[in-house]
């Protein structure tokens, strides 16, 4: 990055690093590190280390000499984050503590091994990090602070000034135009598409159905590391929005409602990669009407259930102009049969979960 960070970012790295000096570690700042094993150097915002460590003041220290590394995730720009965790992995960094101050979410990365962490434990700002050994005590964020929204963000950058969008006052707002959406009232859909409940979106946050840890990530418009703004989140159905912090994890939709009903699908149990937030998540927008990804045009299959568990039928369908009704029909049409106890729906070319609605 170019030029000092922004107080709010020295702020909790001068917070974290007073946590690990009063506990007595060596905290550095903007510590340049090398890796034997991972090659190359790194500059981490904190790097905390013991007193016999730094003996002889080596320069660049030694990653192997690091018991933990921090970052604060800078303002205006996001860092490839990804890289550094992996850098950091590789170096063999017992722990690595990742604050987010757009989201106020923080993740605590831990086992590394060859390219990864095996786990990640992730908090919000306010709760107390429980740190392993050997450093045993968690660390306080309850001062930690979100940065300020977008437009009031400064920087001494010429190019960045002509970027800050200053909204135009009242009298010079555009008229509503033909293009722009239109609120016009209709009734409420039939039936209730079912989001990942939080529950069940806290325990994939940890391990996911298929017994990985999550691997969280910011959502880019480039591509980096996933191509993914736009594409649907499941635990509050909507889709993504570039820099949000995201996770592609496995799911069991199937297994996870047999878990509750006490059904026992067995074999019919599938495993299937879906988009949901890496940390906290509000649920389905009050205010959204209709069914969700009802882009008119797009295909579909909704593929339906009997209590037991089992595929009891489904149908491809294309969503029409008029998407609600669209699906109110092909879920009246699957609900029709009795034996029918819920219904999945999938995008047609990747057969990927989108949603389930239980029968009414
Ligand atoms: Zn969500």
């Amino acid at each position: 990055m170019n030029g000092s960070p922004p107080p709010f970012h020295n702020a909790i790295v001068g917070r974290l690093a007073a946590r690990f000096d009063a506990a007595g570690w060596e905290a550095l700042t903007g510590q340049a590190l090398i890796g034997e094993t991972s090659g190359g150097e790194s500059t981490a915002d904190l790097a905390v280390a013991t007193a016999e460590a730094i003996e002889g003041d080596p320069s660049p220290l030694p990653a192997d000499r690091v018991a933990l590394v921090g970052e604060v995730v800078s303002s205006g720009q996001d860092g490839d984050y990804a890289e550094k965790r992996k850098w950091y992995a590789r170096s063999g960094i017992p722990l690595y503590l990742l604050v987010d101050p757009h989201d106020g979410l923080i993740e605590l990365y831990s086992r590394p091994e060859n390219l990864t962490y095996r786990r990640v434990a992730p908090y919000r700002f306010g709760d107390a990090v429980d740190l392993p050994e050997p450093f045993s005590f968690s660390v306080d964020t309850s001062l930690f602070r979100v940065y300020p929204p977008e437009a009031v963000r400064w920087d001494r950058n010429p190019e960045f000034l002509r970027d800050v969008r200053i909204p135009p006052a009242p009298d010079e707002q555009k008229p509503q135009t033909d293009h722009m959406i239109q609120h016009i009232p209709h009734s409420a859909p039939r039936y209730t598409p079912c989001p990942i409940p939080p529950p069940t979106l806290k325990e994939l946050q940890d391990t996911d159905d298929a017994g990985r840890p999550l691997e969280p990530f910011t959502a880019r418009e480039d591509g980096v590391p996933v191509h993914c703004v736009g594409s649907p989140l499941r635990c509050c159905l909507r889709d993504i929005r570039p820099g949000e912090r995201i996770a592609l994890v496995s799911y069991a939709p199937l297994r996870r409602w047999a878990a509750a009903t006490g059904a026992e699908p067995g074999a019919y149990c599938e495993l299937g990669p879906v988009f949901i937030h890496a940390g906290a998540c509000d649920g389905p927008d009050a205010d959204a009407a209709g069914y969700p990804f009802a882009r008119a045009g797009a295909l579909r299959t909704v593929r339906r259930y009997n209590t037991d568990g089992q595929i009891a039928g489904g149908r491809f369908f294309e969503i029409p102009e008029d998407a609600e009704s669209g699906f109110d029909a092909v879920f009246d049409e699957a609900f029709a049969d009795p034996e029918v106890a819920l219904v999945h729906v999938r995008a047609l070319e990747y057969g990927c979960f989108q949603y389930e609605v239980r029968r009414p």
